[in-house]
């Protein structure tokens, strides 16, 4: 099943963790900052490489992510 996610870039802290368990790497650190002084991450997939698996909805702390069924 393919997917997509949305990151809600004011929410996230930064973490990481989504980034390390996304078992395909489709969440990439990135040098930006949102409004609280957290460096954001970011979704970059091809379409159908994400398979909305959830986990890294299911890892956020911040509940930052909501993900999509495509
Ligand atoms: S839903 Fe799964 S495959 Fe898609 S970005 Fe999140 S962890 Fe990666
Ligand atoms: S797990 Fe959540 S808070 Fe942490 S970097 Fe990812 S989106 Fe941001």
């Amino acid at each position: 099943m393919a997917g997509k996610i949305v990151i809600n870039e004011g929410l996230c802290k930064g973490c990481i963790l989504c980034v390390e368990f996304c078992p395909r790497g489709l969440i990439k650190p990135t040098k930006e900052l949102n409004a609280k002084g957290y460096y954001v991450v970011v979704f970059e997939s091809d379409d159908g490489e994400c398979t909305a698996c959830t986990l890294c909805a299911v890892i956020c702390p911040e509940v930052a992510i909501e993900v999509y069924r495509e």
